[in-house]
């Protein structure tokens, strides 16, 4: 059995420095998952905005976000408007064409945020639909608080939409401990530390890294220091790694030229992503590899 350990590297978004671990170079996706970025956790002063992310468009996957701490404003192309808060999950599915803005509202000065984008299964017509889920399966065992964000674990399963197999848990522990994580042996897993730290065999896992499980394994061995929160997330492998580029999954080059193109064109945009009142300027797209056009 192959593990990896992957480092998260840093960028921006929408103002605030965050860490990403998917996609990297060597490892595109998990299962579904194919992005996972950590934002904070980050206090804003009061001469601060938080984070502030104008409308852009998605394409053939869900934008996941898992909410630890403060609260983020959504807006979306379909007309929905939801403040997520600690503890939910918002999920939102593009199909096609889909286009949102997130923001911190003007009262919240704490952003603690995972937001994970999951690949839409190929050939198949994935309507655009946006999920709030305020209420997930929460528990506990001698060893860790449990939340099932998605999927089937331990005898619970989650309200969460899904289009493939996958699964997502948050972990806290208080104190060490020492147990055996069940797994799915279909399924593919990672492991991403929020903080604390998680010892496997040899390996140990730091905040903003994250431990790649290949498919076969029906249990994890694991050794958590106390206060340590991680998320296991797996799915089956896909066939083949997603395409990304920007904001959009999409089965081929010429699919992200036409995305990208209709998005900047102002005839096209609306028609495709639909349109959001607000008042932050909407996202511009850079210019695809693949477009050879002037
Ligand atoms: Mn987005």
């Amino acid at each position: 059995m192959t593990i990896q350990i992957l480092d998260a590297y840093i960028k921006d978004v929408g103002g605030i420095p965050i860490h990403r671990v998917l996609p990297q170079k060597g490892k595109r996706n998990i299962g579904a998952w194919c992005f996972l970025d950590h934002a904070g956790p980050t206090r804003f002063g009061d001469d601060e905005r938080g984070m502030q992310v104008g409308a852009h468009p998605h394409t053939r996957l869900q934008t996941f976000t898992w909410m630890i701490d403060g609260e983020v404003r959504h807006k979306d192309s379909l007309g929905n408007e939801t403040t997520i808060r600690a503890g939910e999950v918002n999920l939102m599915t593009a199909g096609d064409g889909i286009s949102h803005t997130e923001q911190t509202p003007a009262n919240c000065k704490i952003l603690h945020a995972v937001q994970l984008w999951i690949a839409l299964p190929e050939n198949q017509t994935i309507e655009p639909s946006f999920h709030h889920y305020p209420d997930l399966p929460k528990w506990h065992d001698e060893h860790a608080a449990y939340v099932l964000t998605t999927g089937t674990f331990a005898d619970n399963t989650a309200p969460t939409l899904q289009y493939s197999p996958i699964v997502g848990v948050d972990v806290k522990t208080e104190t060490a401990s020492a147990w055996m994580l069940p797994l799915n042996c279909e399924f593919e897993y990672g492991v991403f530390v929020i903080s604390g730290s998680l010892k496997m065999g040899e390996h140990t896992v730091q905040p903003e890294q994250l431990l790649y499980v290949p498919q076969g394994a029906d249990s994890l061995a694991i050794e958590a220091s106390a206060n340590t929160h991680f998320l296991l997330i797996g799915g089956a492998p896909l066939q083949h790694e997603p395409l990304i580029w920007w904001n959009f999954v999409a089965p081929d080059h010429d699919y992200v030229n036409t995305a990208t193109r209709d998005w900047q064109l102002p005839e096209n945009r609306a028609a495709r992503f639909g349109q959001i009142d607000s008042d932050l300027p909407p996202l511009v797209a850079p210019k695809s590899p693949w477009d050879k056009s002037e």
